[in-house]
C-alpha cells in the first residue's frame, strides 16, 4: 500500500497518507489533518531511487514495487540483477530480460518482447 508523508505549508503539521492504489493517490486531493489545508508538501522518505549502491536483495516488496512504478528501465535491470542474476535456475528467460534492461531498453519493449515469447515459446525436446 503506497504511503505518503506530507507536511502542512499552513500549521506545519507532517503527517502521513495511505492510499489503496498510486491511481487512487493520482485523483485524491490530500488535506491537512489538522487545519485542512490543501497547500502541502510532499515529503519524499521510502524510496531514494537513485541512491548508488542500493542493496535490492533487502529491500522490501513495497520498494521493489517502487523501482518497478519508476518505469526507469536501469534500475529495474540492476534490481533484477541483484535479486536472481547469479540464479541460473531462474532460466534464460530472467537473465535475458535482465540484460535488456540492463541496456537500458524501455520497460514496455522488454515487457511485450516477454508476452510474445510467453505466448510463443513452448517447451522443446532436443531428440
Ligand atoms: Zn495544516
Amino acid at each position: 500500500m503506497p504511503q505518503y508523508d506530507f507536511r502542512c505549508k499552513n500549521c506545519k503539521t507532517k503527517f502521513a497518507l495511505f492510499y489503496k492504489t498510486y491511481s487512487a493517490y493520482d485523483s485524491a486531493t490530500p488535506q491537512c489533518p489538522n487545519c485542512g489545508h490543501t497547500d502541502l508538501s510532499r515529503l519524499i522518505t521510502s524510496v531514494a531511487i537513485n541512491k548508488p549502491g542500493r542493496d535490492y536483495s533487502k529491500m522490501s516488496s513495497n520498494e521493489m514495487l517502487s523501482v518497478l512504478e519508476s518505469g526507469d528501465s536501469r534500475q529495474v535491470g540492476e534490481m533484477f540483477e541483484q535479486v536472481g542474476g547469479g540464479d541460473p535456475a531462474l532460466g534464460a528467460q530472467y537473465h535475458d530480460t535482465t540484460k535488456k534492461l540492463l541496456d537500458g531498453q524501455s520497460m514496455n519493449k522488454v515487457e511485450s518482447d516477454l508476452q510474445k515469447s510467453q505466448k510463443t515459446n513452448k517447451p522443446t525436446k532436443n531428440s
